[in-house]
């Protein structure tokens, strides 16, 4: 291992020469490693040498459910679906399916993608308030597709949710780093198996390399800590601040245990609520992964593993197998990126996994990092400036995520002494100001760019029966009977979409099994 390091040591200073930027990747789980994948994918080894420094201890490992943006991810990538399914050992995602949060037997949807159609540029919502017939949610072609138990893909032509890459994967996110990780290989990174035991600076308030437990250094211009809830170089920067969520998210731990595959597996994430929490079932191809996330405050350890397993029923392996306790650091940094060091991953923040969002937030925070990446030219005045700009998206992408996982413990009506607290907590001025537009005249102050478009957020509001006041003006003057006609269509066009998409369960057989469909 030695060798490796005084390898890629060597390498990095034979780059430095021809002008290559060293950059010095500290951690080698999800975060590490797409960071790695992506930056050298875009970025040329005249540009840049990247080398992966990791203990091998292993990462947190539970990151199983996704949203649309990772078939983004892996197309930039060059990965075939079925392929990258295969590896993962993966099933489709079409959305959540929320049970018990507004109250005991109480179920909402939060499928991906539009919800039926874009009329005058609006969201449907608009003129669905003017008729509310039928759930806002079942206008959603994900959704019909989701309860039917249909794959997202047509065997043989586009279907409009592949066309619209509105799908996602549940996956074994072990197996993620070993995608990735083949991927940055090949395009050169270089890896150095040990612990980093130090940081060492430059005199300036820089990291000039990090110390490792066998005594040896590596170098760097820019380092990225993907080191997980350790930040083990943002601990060393003397201007980071952390700014907690527990004032908005009260969870703060979470069990985790592993249940074998159901026969047939849904297209689906449940997040069913529980007394002091939510517990997820998130279905791979050879297992099933289950947890709950809860607050400490309200259940002790025991109690919460002895709630799971009620809640995911009986299984004969289910006390077999030993529960995993994850304790969660809500919160993040108020800068991910100071001086030269960025922190991705659960070394930058966490929001819990409601939404799935952790494996999203390092995607965008690198695809930022390509957008704000110095060249060798960039004065250290335009540095500030590009760090400036990097902090203020990557707080701002956080705190809405944090904001609209905060709003699912709002709209219950649950009487649990957890969720009465979780109903009072802190909201922010943002949050504030969008439920008070939303009330008023049904509108968000969503940007295009969120991960959570506005049709996230009227699934959660409406589907929890927050409806606004008044609709806005437009919808209030289209006339009934074509409001109907156009409702009607939709419906008929999601079932004319589903006949064409085969099961789930016989997508997946086909795809693990031979290999042999290219999905989409
Ligand atoms: C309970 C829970 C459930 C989650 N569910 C989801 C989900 O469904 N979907 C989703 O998208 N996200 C989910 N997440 C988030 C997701 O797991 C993380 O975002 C993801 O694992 C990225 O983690 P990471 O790479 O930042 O850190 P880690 O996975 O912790 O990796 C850190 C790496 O750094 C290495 N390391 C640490 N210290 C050193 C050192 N000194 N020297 C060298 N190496 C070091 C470790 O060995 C490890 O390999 C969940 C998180 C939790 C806690």
């Amino acid at each position: 291992m030695a060798n490796q390091a005084l390898r890629s040591e060597d390498h990095a200073a034979n780059r430095i020469e021809d002008g290559a930027a060293r950059i010095v990747i500290v951690g080698g789980g999800t975060a590490g490693w797409m960071t790695a994948a992506l930056l050298s994918h875009s970025l040329t080894t005249q540009e840049c040498v990247i080398t992966v420094v990791d203990d091998g201890a292993g990462g947190i490992g539970v990151g199983e459910a996704t949203i649309p943006s990772i078939v983004q991810l892996v197309r930039t990538l060059g990965g075939d679906e079925a392929e990258f399914m295969r590896a993962c050992d993966a099933t489709w995602k079409l959305g959540i399916q929320f049970c018990n949060w507004k109250n005991e037997g109480h179920t909402t949807w939060h499928p991906f993608g539009q919800c039926g159609a874009v009329l005058d540029e609006r969201d449907l919502f608009s003129y669905w308030l003017a008729d509310q017939q039928r759930p806002y949610h079942s206008y959603s072609v994900n959704w019909a597709a989701a309860l039917a138990g249909k794959s997202p893909h047509a065997r043989n032509s586009l279907s409009p949710i592949s066309a619209t890459g509105s799908y996602a994967f549940h996956l074994n996110a072990a197996q993620l780093v070993e995608w990735l990780k083949k991927r940055a290989l090949a395009n050169g990174t270089l890896v150095v198996h040990q612990r980093v035991e130090r940081v060492e600076a430059n005199g300036e308030g820089q990291v000039a390399s990090v110390r490792l437990r066998d005594g040896h250094q590596v170098s760097g211009d820019l380092f990225v800590d993907c080191s997980g809830f350790d930040g083990v170089l943002m601990r060393t920067c003397a201007q980071q601040k952390w700014v907690d969520s527990d004032a908005q998210l009260l969870c703060d731990k979470a069990v985790t245990l592993r249940l074998p595959a159901t026969n047939v597996k849904p297209p689906f994430t449940t997040a069913t609520a529980l007394s002091a929490g939510w517990a997820w079932e998130i279905p791979l191809m050879t297992r099933r992964g289950v947890g709950y996330v809860y607050s400490s405050q309200f259940v002790s350890d025991e109690d919460a593993v002895e709630e799971l397993k009620v809640n995911v029923g009986p299984s004969e392996n289910t006390v077999a197998i030993e529960p995993q306790f994850l304790t969660m650091q809500v919160g993040r940094h108020a800068q991910a990126w100071i001086g030269n060091v960025v922190a991705i991953g659960l070394s930058a923040g966490f929001v819990e996994p409601l939404e799935s969002s952790g494996l999203h937030l390092i995607q965008t925070a690198i695809e930022r990092l390509l957008q704000y990446l110095p060249t060798p030219n960039t004065t250290e005045k335009a540095q500030d400036a590009l760090r400036t700009q990097y902090n203020a998206e990557a707080a701002k992408q956080y705190d809405e995520v944090r904001d609209f996982v905060q709003l699912h413990y709002l709209v219950s009506e649950r009487d649990e002494p957890f969720w009465k607290a979780a109903r009072e907590t802190l909201q922010s001025a943002a949050l504030q100001h969008r439920l008070r537009l939303y009330k008023e005249i049904g509108m968000l102050d969503v940007l295009q760019s969120s991960a959570f478009p506005d049709a996230s957020y009227y699934y959660l509001l409406a589907g929890n029966g927050w409806l606004p006041k008044r609709p806005a003006a437009l919808s209030l003057s289209v006339e009934r009977e074509q409001l109907q006609i156009v409702l009607q269509a939709i419906l008929d066009q999601n079932q004319s979409a589903l006949r064409q998409l085969p099961l789930h369960e016989e997508m997946l057989q086909h795809v693990h099994a031979t290999g042999a469909a290219k999905a989409s």
